[in-house]
């Protein structure tokens, strides 16, 4: 089972709390909202092998990291969306750049580009989005066209826009989605690479610490092998292969983020007065706007830990799970916040106390890494199907019939996904995935 120790997980956790505690109190958090200013300083010591070294949780043991499996990551990520959900998205957007790499990369590409993110503590951000191409990824326009020497690929040339991209505007390395002759791929482009440029930061309702900018692509040439994996065509099934594990990422912000929020509105009713006596002791108060929610939080909390620990028995991607997992606590998280605001009366309503600046935080987590609409669509899907199967399994006379009269074998869905491998589009369709291909 892979993951850190026990004891590894608590240093982790007990000195990513120690740094919160220590250097990001609410005056400092409310003035980056306030700024809308990217805290590159709090990056880089967290991203400090020397001090916090967050990122090499993320990254696996051979190539330098801890090697943190799906219950660490899910212990870190509520942690740091209790701390700050903009701040913890700049965190979130380099594992999620780093995936193409760590699922679809050659060897060579994965000692090299994860060394170098795990030894520099290299900010890196994940280019899927598209201005016409946001949960439907497979409309992607995008284009990497090939750089010929002789009849020998040498590179690619990519043009095209990104929109809406975590750490835009400051990351070193960038993971790029791009339709190739050959289907949607991933390349790894740096920063200054010629005809490569970066928007300004988007001014954003929240988790405004974090930098969200558009990139523009002209003819950036990137070499050979730049490209993930060596082969065009994977992207968007290397994108879907980590989906377990990057939705129970943000379903633990939700879960963090819904926390944070509810012990405000706990302490604050524990300490207002009013008609005589604390709100904490009015069932009209804790049984409305305190009490579900710590049960939809914590109903939520035990499927992530149930899926995470499935995810570490290696079970599987597990992308429905991790649907269902984003759906509840993102939801939850958000609902939290929202009564959280009315727990506090007017208080709730102004930014000192922090929890409207959490409402507006938290209500990224049901829009990035996939929609909520999106996961409801998922998990439907993937429901029905397995429904559907298992009536016709079960049904005596069906299995009679199958008997009798047996059918030729059908090709695989993978079969068809190589087959019409030059098509993005057409991949998702054969895979029936069309709309559940995202960051
Ligand atoms: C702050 C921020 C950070 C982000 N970071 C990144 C990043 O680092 N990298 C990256 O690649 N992207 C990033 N994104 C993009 C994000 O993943 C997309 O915004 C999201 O997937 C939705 O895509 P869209 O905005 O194009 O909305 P659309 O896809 O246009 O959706 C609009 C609405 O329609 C609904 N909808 C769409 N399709 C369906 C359907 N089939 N059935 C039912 N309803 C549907 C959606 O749920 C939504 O409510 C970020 C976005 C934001 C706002």
């Amino acid at each position: 089972m892979p993951g850190l120790d026990a004891d590894t997980l608590q240093m982790v956790l007990s000195t990513l709390q120690k740094y919160a505690d220590k250097k990001l109190p609410d005056s400092y958090l409310l003035e980056l909202d306030h700024k809308d200013e990217f805290p590159r300083k709090v990056l880089k010591e967290l991203y400090d092998p020397g001090k916090l070294g967050l990122h090499l949780v993320f990254i696996p043991e051979k190539f330098g990291g801890l090697g943190g499996g799906a219950y660490d990551i899910y212990r870190v990520s509520e942690i740091m969306a209790a701390m700050d959900l903009g701040i913890a998205t700049g965190v979130l957007a380099t594992f999620l750049g780093s995936d193409p790499i760590t699922v679809g990369g050659t060897e060579e590409q994965q000692a090299h580009w994860m060394g170098r993110i795990a030894d520099e503590g290299l900010l890196v951000a994940y280019g899927a989005t598209e201005p016409q191409a946001g949960s439907d990824l497979a409309a992607l326009k995008t284009r990497a066209e090939p750089v010929t020497e002789g009849d020998k690929i040498v590179g690619y040339k990519i043009t095209g826009r990104k929109q809406w991209i975590s750490n835009g505007g400051e990351a070193t390395v960038y993971t790029v989605l791009a339709l190739a002759p050959g289907g949607p791929t991933w390349f790894v482009v740096e920063r200054g690479a010629e005809g490569f440029t970066q928007g300004k930061g988007e001014d954003k309702h929240g988790i405004r610490a974090s930098n969200t900018a558009a990139l523009f692509l002209e003819d950036v040439f990137v070499p050979v092998d730049r490209m993930i994996g060596g082969v065009e065509g994977q992207g968007l099934l290397q994108a879907q292969a980590v989906f377990g594990y990057t939705r129970l990422m943000v379903a633990a912000f939700g879960l963090g983020a819904g926390w944070a929020a509810l012990k405000r509105a706990i302490r604050y009713s524990q300490q207002r007065i009013q008609a005589g006596a604390p709100l904490s002791q009015k069932q009209g108060y804790t049984h409305k706007l305190i009490v579900p929610n710590a049960a939809r939080l914590e109903a939520a909390r035990a499927y992530i830990e149930w899926t995470a620990a499935r995810i570490d028995d290696g079970a599987g991607n597990l992308q429905t799970e991790g649907a269902v997992a984003k759906y509840m606590a993102t939801e939850a998280g958000n609902k939290a916040a929202e009564d959280a605001i009315q727990a506090l009366g007017g208080y709730g309503y102004a930014k000192e106390y922090m929890v409207e600046k959490i409402k507006r935080d938290v209500r990224i987590t049901t829009i990035y890494e996939g929609t909520s609409e999106i996961m409801e669509w998922t998990i439907s899907r993937d429901r029905s199907r397995r429904a559907g199967a298992t009536r016709v399994g079960r049904d005596p006379r069906t299995r009679a019939r199958r008997a009798a009269h047996p059918q030729p074998a059908r090709a695989l869905p993978a079969r068809r996904v190589d087959r019409l491998g030059r098509d993005g589009r057409r991949v998702l369709r054969a895979r029936g995935d069309q709309a559940d291909d995202r960051d």
